[in-house]
């Protein structure tokens, strides 16, 4: 599917859908990237699987101040939009849509989602209402937009998990594409936030995927997964000048201390910095053969 030569940005849903709703008659197939704008590589990884999948790649820019908790960096955020505009429109996005607050949330709403005990883990227990958040967001975006597929980064994890059990238990008509977390070259989840790390945290944050490694491999050669946990809290105290938020080994998709036929493992840790917290994760396979060693 080719890149159309110039891309609209679009901050208007009505106008939005005067574009959309006449090309999806005509047949063509939307892919879809929700974002929070400040662009990396990570995000322009989603929009190159949409643009191969689908005829029109819609993204959002839009810093959701509903999925944001007291004393969170709603304002802090990193923002720029000139700068989000040209890599999009340079990866093939077609319609960068920019919607306002006031736009998203014209009134203050009665009507809350509330997603389950998925929710109540990892993230969701240390920033309560997040995902509510985060849904409340998504089900607004997903029926401006409809799309034919959404795409959503294995950087977070539980945010994706959640996202799949939404559509599917509300019969959402999108489906859901799962991408592959992207990483700097010294094994960083690449994230918008990375920016607001002082010099020195950056230098130690890699030492959160090496724990996350060092995780998988000892859970290979026959360690249990709360020595995982452990195992990973160490390297990330030892080697960083962070505060562990959690350092969690559960079922995934399902986020049950409990598996699951055919459910992978999830590693996942928060990791407070000065200024910053920062996410990661690592999937490894429940079957312990020689192959996964
Ligand atoms: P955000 O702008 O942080 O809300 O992220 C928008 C989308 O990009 C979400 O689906 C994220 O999971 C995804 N994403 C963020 N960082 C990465 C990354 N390093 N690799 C892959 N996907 C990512």
């Amino acid at each position: 599917m080719n890149a159309s030569a110039t891309m609209q940005i679009v901050r208007s849903i009505a106008e939005l859908q005067n574009i959309l709703n006449p090309r999806k008659r005509g047949g063509r197939t939307i892919g879809f990237v929700p974002t929070m704008g400040f662009l990396h590589e990570g995000h322009l990884e989603l929009v190159k699987q949409a643009r191969r999948d689908h005829d029109l790649v819609v993204m959002s820019i839009f810093v959701n101040p509903a999925q944001f908790g007291p004393g969170e960096d709603y304002e802090a955020y990193p923002r720029d939009e000139q700068r989000d505009a040209e890599l999009a429109s340079a990866a093939g996005v077609d319609y960068l849509f920019v919607p306002a607050v006031n736009e998203m949330y014209p009134r203050t709403s009665s009507i809350r989602i509330l997603p389950g005990e998925q929710a109540a883990r990892l993230c969701g227990a240390s920033r309560p209402g997040h995902f509510d958040g985060v849904l409340k967001v998504l089900l607004k975006l997903f029926n401006i937009v409809d799309p034919d597929e959404s795409y959503f980064g294995m950087k977070d994890a539980q945010q994706l998990a959640i996202i799949e059990t939404f559509v599917r238990d509300f019969n959402l008509r999108t489906s859901i594409c799962r991408v592959p977390t992207v990483r700097e070259e010294d094994g960083l989840a690449k994230s918008s936030r990375n920016v607001r790390l002082e010099p020195q945290e950056r230098d130690q944050a890699p030492a959160i995927y090496r724990a996350l490694c060092m995780g998988k491999r000892s859970y290979y050669e026959g360690v249990s997964l709360k020595e995982v946990e452990k195992i990973v809290s160490n390297v990330i105290e030892n080697e960083t000048s962070g505060t562990i938020d959690y350092v969690k080994a559960l079922a995934y998709p399902s986020l049950d201390e409990s598996f699951g036929e055919a459910e992978e493992i999830i590693i996942a840790t928060a990791v407070k910095f000065t200024s910053t917290r920062l996410i990661d994760n690592i999937i490894m396979s429940s079957i312990k053969d020689e192959k996964n060693v």
